[in-house]
């Protein structure tokens, strides 16, 4: 029986993740859930999963959470803050983690869990992004598991040998092929991106997610956010990574070999299947996604990319080849710019503007500890508001 904690529990990860759970009760109990202000949908959640612990983001959602769980008679008990979330992430109890509170928030309870050596299930990839060797470190020092959740690196890590530990070169690894659906606007005309509105942003053809990935994947950040993860989790540099738009997202990403062998992981898009890939890992789980059938989806199709369609994945890519806070800067302009143009503030376009803007008014700088890194994080944010406020 493993324990399991969840951050991010009423999201559309955390979702999947307890529908994978729920199939499993002999496998799987869930030690905590955590979210930040659906409190009545964490009170369900609770009733239904029956946590020790729940942890919510102010003291007045925990005194809401606490009279909803009185009420349905549920002993969880109740906590909020991000010291909570470091503590159900590190708890000498908990097997397991599952990070998927989205953006630089769940950095430090992510970090807590790689910290304590726990089995470490990866959705947070802008805690990756951010922290890159620090986090990379921090896995290594303690000897936690880290197991991909994303889609990509989840299908690149199951065409990786066992034995990989981040070295593409002893192993005979060429190329890490990252495949992109292209999401909503792939076939737009340029010219009217100006004008897309948020419901047209977060409508993405093939997954349904949180608003804030939805955007990413509209823009293409995503895709660039991912090429740097899978930078630090695979040990390939930027030139050995590719973006290929795969619109019907069947196949979820590829490892390109030396001897010429290109290895594929296939199947619906649905992501409890890399959830019960990594919950289970090394063993195989059922996940409740359908069978694939490829007779049925008849076609698949490829092609390259376009930078001046998708900006952003090409500041991604010289965000990472610039190294140090590079990244972390352009996480943190992304967060501020996606919630302003979600809210109404900017135009579409203007993501990408505004981010190049803060990226060349804040040089990269080395990252040596956690503190040095939230100073850039926090000084990127102002200055994306005030060129939003501009
Ligand atoms: P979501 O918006 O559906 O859920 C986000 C969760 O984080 C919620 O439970 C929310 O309560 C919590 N949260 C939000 N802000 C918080 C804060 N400030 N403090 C603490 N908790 C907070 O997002 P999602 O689509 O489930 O994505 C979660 C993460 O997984 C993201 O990093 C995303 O990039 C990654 N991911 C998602 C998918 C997907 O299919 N949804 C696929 C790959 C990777
Ligand atoms: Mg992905």
């Amino acid at each position: 029986m493993q324990s399991i904690s969840i951050l991010g529990a009423t999201g559309s990860i955390g979702e999947s993740t307890l529908d994978v759970i729920a199939r499993h009760p002999g496998l799987y109990r869930v030690h905590a859930l955590s979210a930040h202000s659906r409190v009545p949908e964490l009170a369900v959640l609770c009733q239904r999963f029956r946590p020790a612990l729940a942890v919510v983001g102010s003291a007045a959602a925990a005194d809401e959470l606490a009279l909803l769980l009185a009420e349905r008679r549920v002993a969880t008990e109740v906590r909020w803050g991000e010291a909570a979330l470091c503590e159900i992430s590190s708890a000498p109890e908990v097997d397991a983690v599952m990070a998927a509170i989205v953006g630089a928030a769940g950095l430090a309870p992510t970090l807590a869990a790689a910290r304590a050596g726990k089995k470490v299930l990866l959705a947070n990839k802008e805690a990756l992004v951010m922290s890159g060797q620090l986090f990379m470190d921090a896995v290594a020092a303690s000897g936690a598991i880290l197991l991909p959740i994303d889609s990509e690196h989840n299908a690149v890590f199951q065409c990786l040998p066992r034995d990989y530990r981040r070295a593409p070169d002893q192993h005979g690894v060429a190329r890490i092929v990252l495949t992109a659906s292209g999401g909503p606007f792939l076939q737009r005309a340029v010219e009217t991106l100006d004008n897309v509105t948020p419901d047209e942003a977060v409508a993405h053809p093939k997954w349904v997610m949180g608003r804030k990935i939805s955007v990413d994947s509209a823009t293409m950040m995503n895709k660039g956010l991912e090429v740097i993860e899978a930078h630090w989790l695979f040990g390939a540099p930027a030139e050995r990574i590719d973006v290929l738009i795969h619109p019907q997202s069947v196949i979820h990403s590829m490892v390109s070999y030396v001897d010429g062998s290109v290895l594929a992981q296939l199947g619906n898009p649905d992501m409890r299947t890399p959830i019960a890939h990594a919950l289970a890992w090394p063993a195989r789980i059922a996940s409740g996604v359908a069978p694939l059938d490829l007779a049925d989806i008849a076609q698949l199709q490829f092609e390259r990319p376009d930078l001046q369609r998708f900006p952003c994945l090409k500041l991604a890519y010289d965000a990472l080849r610039a190294g140090g806070s590079a990244a972390a800067i352009m996480n943190a302009a992304n967060e501020v710019a996606v919630d302003a143009f979600l809210n109404g503030r900017i135009g579409f376009r203007m993501i990408d503007r505004v981010i190049a803007s803060v990226l060349e008014r804040l040089p990269s700088r080395p990252v040596t500890d956690i503190g040095g890194l939230l100073e850039q994080d926090a000084q990127a944010r102002e200055t994306t508001q005030e060129l939003i406020r501009a």
